[in-house]
């Protein structure tokens, strides 16, 4: 018999006790010897009274086998001679739409335009050491595109909770651990990522797939309305059927290439704030009501806040404890920051994106003149201004947190994550009105919220520019393009994800439909 229970146990309970088999027991007034095993179905923490509490949905195999098998299966075939699905772009999207492709008998090619998450480390590195950012190497392109140097949180609001299982399952197939399969908050590392990536990458090179990378899709050729060729690197003329188009919301010259071709593009809105940057203690304490030492049981404390400001939502996004900020520049001349956080999450810091609600009918009214790209080039805007406030190289303009509620320059700067380095810039007067007044205001709202949030020993650091793409490229209930037959937009530069589970599960669906038509 198997039978599914809910146990609330407090932290002290657990520090005392850790063992759930036995507990289990004496929940359902069973003999202990009679439990083959337990499995943890879901694992959270409610930290919201003094005692923090963890909640166990758990099946408990009362003289019954335990399960051996995942839920799916990845039964990848030899489409080394199988017809082709062209795809563009490395990410997750791209990634999980190859996987899908060999699993129904097709094989994919992909074009990347960066390079193997290997090489890709050193241009990472690069760009935090020396300031140089490759335009087509860094922390948004290469290997396994945005997602690989990431934060590898795995939350979606997506509700088709069997298909987040199976991205589940098949990233716990190239080596992930079984823990993401139980945790409500599930979360890989940045340390993790770039090894799951590799071996994803080698599975689709073992049944007959193809990868090249270093090649950028520059180029397209449409006759009678389908597309029919992709150009690369600006020379070869390669012959295609079907096209998953999987950039992401970095890939500009993609926009502005679609835009130039006339082809429909929508602005889309999306959100831009700041990343803040407190000691990992100070949330702790908050969280916790625990004084800064939390117990070992405990992870490193997050938190999620938002507050309606003068119509407009201002939230945090990408809340990382125990992390690092990281410039995500995708060329040189911005400043772009983001956060992400290594697997045990044991980083003295906490930061996350706190963003305004970017309205694109009501608040690009000056950017007009751009059209579908009028939240792309008010993007770029602000990173380029962040560039020069921050002295005009990877160093970013920050303030800290109460000097930027009170409107006030900073004359010193907290320690930072953030290798290239901070440079103390007056954001409150800086950030567009729209932006830093509603900021300033939410701050000072979260600080009644989390008593100790806003507080100068937090650092704010600009911009968090590319939390969503500003562009949306359209498609139909076939999932192509409305004009152009065979082009399949896919994950969030078509505006269809938010992140890297929705990115892989929109990749999925892109290439049922592109196969569905061969
Ligand atoms: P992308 O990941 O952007 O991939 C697009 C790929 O296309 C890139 O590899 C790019 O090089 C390639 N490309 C672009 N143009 C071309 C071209 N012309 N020719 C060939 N190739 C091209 N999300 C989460 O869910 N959880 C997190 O914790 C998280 N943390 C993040 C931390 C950081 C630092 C960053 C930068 C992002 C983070 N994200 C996180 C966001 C997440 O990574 C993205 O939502 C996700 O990667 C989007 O997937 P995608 O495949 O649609 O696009």
């Amino acid at each position: 018999m198997i039978k599914e229970i809910q146990l609330r146990v407090s932290l002290p309970e657990e520090e005392q006790d850790p063992d759930l088999t036995r507990r289990a027991a004496l929940h359902l007034g069973e003999d202990v010897s009679n439990i083959n095993g337990i499995v943890v179905l879901r694992k959270s923490i409610d930290a919201r009274k003094k005692i923090v509490v963890f909640n166990y949905k758990i099946a408990v195999y009362i003289n019954e086998p335990l399960p051996q098998e995942s839920e799916y299966k990845f039964d990848y075939q030899d489409v080394s001679k199988a017809s082709k699905v062209h795809i563009i772009g490395f990410g997750p999207a791209g990634m999980y739409a190859a996987l899908r492709c060999m699993e129904l008998g097709y094989k994919p090619v992909v074009y990347e335009r960066g390079k193997d998450v290997q090489k890709r480390r050193r241009d990472i590195k690069a760009i935090n050491q020396d300031h140089v950012v490759d335009e087509d190497s860094n922390y948004c392109f290469g290997e396994g595109g945005a997602g690989t140097y990431s934060d590898g949180k795995l939350y979606t609001r997506s509700l088709k909770r069997g298909d987040v299982r199976r991205i589940f399952e098949n990233l716990v197939f190239h080596g992930a651990t079984n823990e993401i399969l139980v945790d409500a908050h599930p979360h890989i590392g940045t340390n993790k990522l770039p090894k799951i990536i590799q071996r994803i990458r080698e599975t689709i090179l073992q049944y007959g797939g193809e990868i090249h990378f270093e090649t950028r899709v520059t180029d397209f050729i449409l006759r009678n309305d389908a597309i029919t060729s992709l150009i690369l690197n600006d020379q070869d003329e390669v012959a295609v059927n079907k096209v998953i188009l999987a950039t992401g919301h970095s890939a500009r010259d993609i926009f502005e290439l679609l835009h130039r071709k006339k082809v429909t593009i929508e602005a889309k809105s999306f959100a831009m704030g700041v990343r803040v940057e407190h000691p990992q203690h100070i949330i702790d304490s908050i969280q916790y009501s625990c004084d800064g030492e939390r117990s070992e049981l405990l992870p490193a404390a997050s938190y999620s806040l938002v507050q309606q400001i003068k119509g407009r939502g201002v939230y945090s996004f990408c809340m990382c404890p125990g992390g690092f900020i990281v410039p995500a520049a995708t060329q040189s001349g911005e400043v772009v920051v983001n956060g992400m956080s290594p697997s045990r999450r044991n980083n003295k810091f906490a930061n996350s994106g706190i963003v305004v609600e970017i309205n694109a009918d009501t608040d690009l009214k000056s950017f007009e003149k751009h059209g579908a790209l009028a939240g792309l080039e008010f993007q770029k805007n602000l990173e380029q201004l962040s560039f020069t406030a921050g002295g005009k190289s990877q160093t970013a303009p920050a303030q800290r947190l109460t000097d930027f509620v009170d409107g006030k320059l900073s004359d010193t700067l907290n320690e930072t994550s953030y290798q290239p380095g901070l440079h103390s810039a007056p954001l409150h007067s800086l950030l567009p009105k729209l932006i830093g007044s509603r900021l300033r205001k939410g701050f000072a709202a979260f600080g009644h919220k989390m008593h100790g949030y806003n507080t100068n020993e937090a650092n704010i650091v600009g911009v968090e520019s590319r939390t969503s793409s500003p562009v949306k490229i359209p498609r139909t209930e076939t999932l192509e393009h409305p004009q152009i037959k065979n082009l399949y937009p896919c994950g969030e530069g078509g505006g269809y994800a938010g992140g890297i589970v929705s990115a892989a599960m929109d990749g999925e669906r892109c290439a049922e439909a592109a196969v569905g038509g061969l």
